[in-house]
């Protein structure tokens, strides 16, 4: 079964604005899929559908063979997402934030704060976790959602453009750490409006634009014909 399955999505916002125009595409457990586009193209809309933070006019989109509208519960076990904003309580400590999501998705208390402890460690932000969130850096928050999106251990993680706006030292040691996760078996998709991003992560690729889907094939074969 795909990780993520999307048939014939549609998305027409509330002033008339069809955003997506019925787009397919499939992502295989494993992955390291990127969905590339510019500005504009639809990814985020995309992406907010399928964290059932945006409603969709039509279509379909499961979850490892789990349908949205028919048990987002179920299907959200598997998934964590990776917004491009910042949507945490300024004031809650950084070790809380990740307790209580872990919470959110069931964990019991103490395997709860140990999730949190090995995440918090791995993206090194444990001597922070007495820190509310506001006081952390740019760089930091970043990390701190890869984290939050970690901590129930999902089997699909989504990240929406993860490294816009951050500088080289960090772009490079987010992209080692994915490559690390999904070399363990995590299946990622990233959005992104640059290519060199797409290429130097990604198997495979969608590219997403004014509301479609122009390509859906591996990296290989489109750089091959670039
Ligand atoms: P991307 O993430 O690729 O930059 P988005 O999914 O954010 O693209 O946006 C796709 C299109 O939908 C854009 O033209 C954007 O202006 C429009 N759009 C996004 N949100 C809304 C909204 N709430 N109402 C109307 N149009 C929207
Ligand atoms: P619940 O559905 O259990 O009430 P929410 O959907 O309100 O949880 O999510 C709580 C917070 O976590 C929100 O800020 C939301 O943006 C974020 N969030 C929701 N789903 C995910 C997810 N799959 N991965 C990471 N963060 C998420």
């Amino acid at each position: 079964v795909a990780a993520l399955n999307i048939e014939n999505l549609r998305k027409v916002y509330g002033d008339g604005f069809e955003a997506l125009k019925g787009i397919s595409m499939e992502v295989k457990q494993g992955d390291f899929f990127a969905l590339l586009g510019p500005n504009g193209a639809g990814k985020s809309t995309t992406i907010g559908i399928i964290c059932s933070l945006v409603s969709k006019s039509a279509g379909s989109v499961s979850v490892y063979g789990v349908d949205i509208d028919k048990d987002f519960p179920g299907a959200k076990k598997n998934l964590g997402v990776v917004p491009q904003e910042f949507n945490f309580n300024m004031f809650e400590k950084v070790g809380d934030i990740l307790v209580n999501q872990a919470g959110y998705y069931g964990l019991p208390r103490a395997l709860a704060a140990e999730r949190a402890e090995k995440y918090l460690r791995e993206l090194g932000l444990w001597e922070k976790r007495d820190s509310p969130s506001r006081m952390l850096s740019g760089g930091m928050k970043r990390r701190l959602m890869i984290a939050r999106a970690l901590v129930h251990e999902p089997r699909l993680l989504i990240l929406d453009e993860p490294t816009a706006g951050v500088d080289i030292e960090m772009r490079r040691s987010m992209w080692d750490f994915l490559k690390k996760i999904n070399e363990a078996g995590t299946t990622i998709i990233l959005t992104t409006h640059y290519l060199e991003e797409a290429e130097a992560l990604c198997r495979n690729i969608a590219i997403i634009n004014n509301g479609d889907i122009v390509e859906h094939t591996s990296i290989r074969d489109l750089l091959r014909r670039l």
